[in-house]
């Protein structure tokens, strides 16, 4: 099969010849469709995330078809369509798993870094963690959904009821949330780059009641923001523009320093936390809503061959939405 390696951090991907994976006990093989590409392979590939398998195939917003079955197999049948999430594996047994966050499992496996993900042909999954995915959405719309959708799901989950929501990086799980929050009678405040006219653009015309900078005061006091950008500047600058009781989610794996601030931002019963990983649960709750709704993706696909212009671009903030490569 044809993938797109990871050698070493820093350098680009290369596209190689590998052998086929073949499928463990419990694992489907999966011909890929389409791989969402993530801002967290770009934190893999530029070396922000310093343990990833080497070499490795990032990738883990999947979709693509069943074509072979490991032995314990039971879920998905040959020629099911499936998704596969950044939650590769779960140990079952530390505290976390224990008490159903297995999000936060002490040695969880993740794909597209500690397990090869889908920038390829052809992928093996754990059964046990990919979904069966509802009709409605071609493989190119709903690869985001398997980790810009959840992941941005879960951080509005934890947001809590808030009626006024601040979204602060207006990128792929942006877009998939705002219409979630929208659907619930929710207002959208996107907050973007500093003249970025055409992210702006986007935000208002999923149905945002404001758009602007993320230096600016929104119109009202936010009950709640969201923070997908990776810019650790931007928690001080959301507590700023909260009500007191809020929450702040901060939905990235990584994000540069959070700068010094008062007191004064965080008092008042706000609520500053981070979201990490998803849950099983999480997408079955998910996955039927997005479809339901819909959730419109907004994607721009590329070969496979051409995934480091897809993560380039990325990087550069050259397109709304989220970049899909197709194997
Ligand atoms: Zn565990
Ligand atoms: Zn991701």
């Amino acid at each position: 099969m044809r993938a797109m390696v990871l050698e070493r951090p820093g350098a680009p991907l290369v596209l190689t010849e590998l052998p086929d994976p073949k499928p463990g006990e419990h694992d489907v093989l999966i011909r890929v469709h389409a791989c969402g590409v993530c801002r967290t392979d770009l934190h893999i590939v530029d070396g922000e995330l310093t343990r990833p398998k080497l070499p490795l195939v990032p990738g883990h917003e999947i979709v693509g078809e069943v074509i072979g079955r490991g032995p314990a197999v039971q879920r998905h049948a040959l020629g099911d369509r499936v998704g596969v999430p950044w939650l590769g594996w779960t140990c079952g047994e530390c505290r976390y798993c224990r008490e159903g966050r297995e999000n936060l499992c002490d040695r969880a496996r993740f794909t597209g870094y500690d397990v090869d993900g889908g920038y390829a042909e052809l992928t093996v999954a754990d059964q046990r963690y990919c979904f069966a995915l509802p009709a409605g959405p071609t493989d190119q719309a709903a690869a985001p959904w398997l980790c810009a959708g959840l992941i941005g799901y879960r951080s509005l989950r934890l947001a809590g009821p808030a009626r006024r929501l601040g979204i602060y990086g207006f990128g792929a799980a942006a877009h998939v949330v705002a219409q979630i929050a929208i659907d619930e009678g929710r207002e959208v405040y996107a907050f973007t780059r500093e003249g970025d006219s055409v992210a702006q653009d986007f935000a208002r015309s999923l149905g945002a009641v404001w758009a602007g900078a993320s230096s600016q005061t929104p119109p009202q006091e936010l009950d709640a923001a969201l923070i997908f950008a990776p810019t650790g500047v931007l928690v001080p600058a959301a507590l700023r523009a909260t009500c007191k009781g809020a929450t702040v989610v901060c939905g990235g794996i990584h994000m540069s320093q959070i700068p010094a601030f008062g007191y004064e931002l965080l008092w008042g019963e706000r609520v500053l936390r981070s979201v990490a990983n998803l849950t099983r649960a999480d997408a079955i709750e998910f996955l039927p809503l997005a479809a339901r709704i819909p959730v419109a993706t907004h994607t721009i696909a590329y070969p496979l061959a051409r995934a480091n212009e897809a993560l380039d671009d990325l990087r550069a903030g050259r397109f709304s939405g989220a970049a899909v490569l197709l194997p």
